[in-house]
């Protein structure tokens, strides 16, 4: 297991009868929410410091008026003296703008604990700051560990930085995991947990067992129709995909320092089991609970402690029965791209994520149909795949910077990259090497919104 994760020996409790001072990025959002309504229950163990929301500014000066930090964040500067006016006479908060007003929300001195909750690649910037800043991170933005899992992992290593997962499956392992994870060491300083592989469960979304007629004409109302679980428009549409679930075999290796070879995803309609962890023996622990983000949220905010979540255990005999199925190869290649993406490291992930992103936002504005999404991503991959093969001759060189996230060479349960955490010699190469993922970024999206204008429009 990754240090940073296991690192549980670090005072994660606050002082006798203290509150946990908390700083919220994304507070407008899906997470945010379901976070602040976990905080409303138990006024009395959080400090609400710092509040961060990036369009929405009326919803924003609601929080603030009612849960009154230091501290408010949004993005448009433009937008600052429309949330002043929103905000009652007698609360004068600093309110911070943009990109560095988001990192330094997120190294607030003041917050002991982060939420990093912002949507997308964005979300790499300030999660990297909280991380250098040696906070304990409630990660909500699986693109932080996609794109940088390496980076954040060293600087985890350097100042202290403990990263609690809160999304679900992610969160359910660790549940899974935590009896054993700060307890079991073997006098090395190696976490001794006898895993032998993870099982994500997925909830198959909207489109599990249509045809690919169907799909070729699906429509963005219909993709955004899912089953189970309330989410923001991006994620929903990687759930139609499966593209979220790739996304998070790749988080989950860079959590938990496993190859894909040791992932696997499981198929599970009803959303009930969140993921699995499989031990040496055949052991198989797995965490169950209704589809709601309060839970693994609650977990996190608490952690080592659990909170009420406001909600109660499933009903199983309602429910009656869990069916589990392999996932389908065939209509969602978003999957196996992602597992290839991680296992060719060297900037792959980065450019599946940024190819991704764009081809959605073109799916959702009908500029592209939604089996053209896996189209941009694989054509996007395999052009920056042979790019970085031809620039390293035999394919095995490292690109500067990008080399992050190649578990290729570690062994079956190694840590991915095993030399991550000395790779950057200080905070400057750190900073460099997240500069070089969004230089990166930039070049697939513009790469992508190429491919997008040539493949068939949505109907
Ligand atoms: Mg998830």
């Amino acid at each position: 297991m990754l240090d940073y994760i296991s690192k549980l020996d670090r005072a994660l409790v606050p002082p006798e009868g203290g509150a946990r001072s908390i700083a919220l990025l994304g507070s407008t959002g899906s997470i945010g929410r379901s976070a602040l309504e976990v905080l409303r229950l138990h006024p009395e163990k959080f400090r609400v410091r710092a509040l961060a929301g990036a369009r929405n500014i009326p919803l924003l000066a609601a929080q603030a008026a009612e849960f009154r930090p230091d501290y408010l964040g949004l993005m448009a500067e433009d937008d600052i003296s429309r949330l002043r006016g929103l905000l009652p006479a007698d609360f004068n908060p600093v309110i911070l703008s943009g990109r560095e007003g988001y990192e330094r929300i997120a190294s607030l001195a003041e917050a002991e604990m982060v939420l990093s909750a912002q949507a997308g690649a964005a979300g790499l910037r300030a999660t990297y700051a909280a991380a250098a800043a040696g906070k304990i991170i409630a990660l909500a933005n699986k693109e932080s560990l996609v794109l940088a899992g390496g980076v954040l992992r060293a600087a985890c290593a350097r100042s202290g930085a403990v990263i609690l997962p809160v999304d679900s499956e992610h969160n359910a392992v660790f549940q899974c995991l935590a009896g054993g994870i700060a307890a079991r060491r073997d006098g090395t300083g190696q976490t001794q947990s006898g895993v032998s592989r993870l099982i994500l469960t997925a909830s198959g979304g909207p489109f599990w067992g249509k045809t690919r007629e169907f799909l070729k004409t699906a429509s963005p109302e219909q993709a955004l129709d899912h089953p189970n679980w309330s989410m923001g428009a991006k994620v929903t549409i990687d759930s139609a995909t499966l593209m979220n679930k790739g996304l998070e075999l790749i988080e989950a290796g860079q959590l938990y320092g496993l190859p894909m070879s040791a992932l696997e995803v499981v198929v599970h309609r009803e959303s009930v089991v969140h993921s699995l962890v499989e031990f040496c023996d055949g052991a198989q622990l797995a965490q169950f609970g209704r589809p709601d983000m309060r839970i693994p949220i609650a977990y996190c905010l608490g952690f080592p402690h659990r909170l009420g979540s406001g909600l109660p255990g499933p009903d199983l005999p309602a429910l009656g029965a869990l069916t589990f199925a392999r996932p389908d190869a065939e209509n969602f290649p978003c999957l196996a791209l992602a597992r290839r993406a991680q296992e060719r490291g060297r900037g792959c992930p980065v450019v599946l994520n940024a190819a991704n992103e764009e081809a959605v936002a073109a799916f959702l504005a009908r500029r592209l149909a939604f089996t053209s999404i896996p189209l941009v991503v694989e054509h996007c991959l395999d052009e920056h795949w042979e790019r970085v093969a031809g620039e390293a001759g035999r394919g095995d060189g490292q690109v500067s910077g990008l080399s992050d996230a190649g578990p290729e060479d570690a062994g079956r349960l190694g840590r991915v990259g095993k030399n991550a955490p000395d790779r950057y010699a200080d905070a400057a190469g750190e900073r460099a090497a997240v500069e070089g993922i969004f230089a990166l970024d930039a070049l697939a999206r513009s790469r992508a919104k190429e491919i997008i204008e040539t493949l068939p429009r949505s109907i």
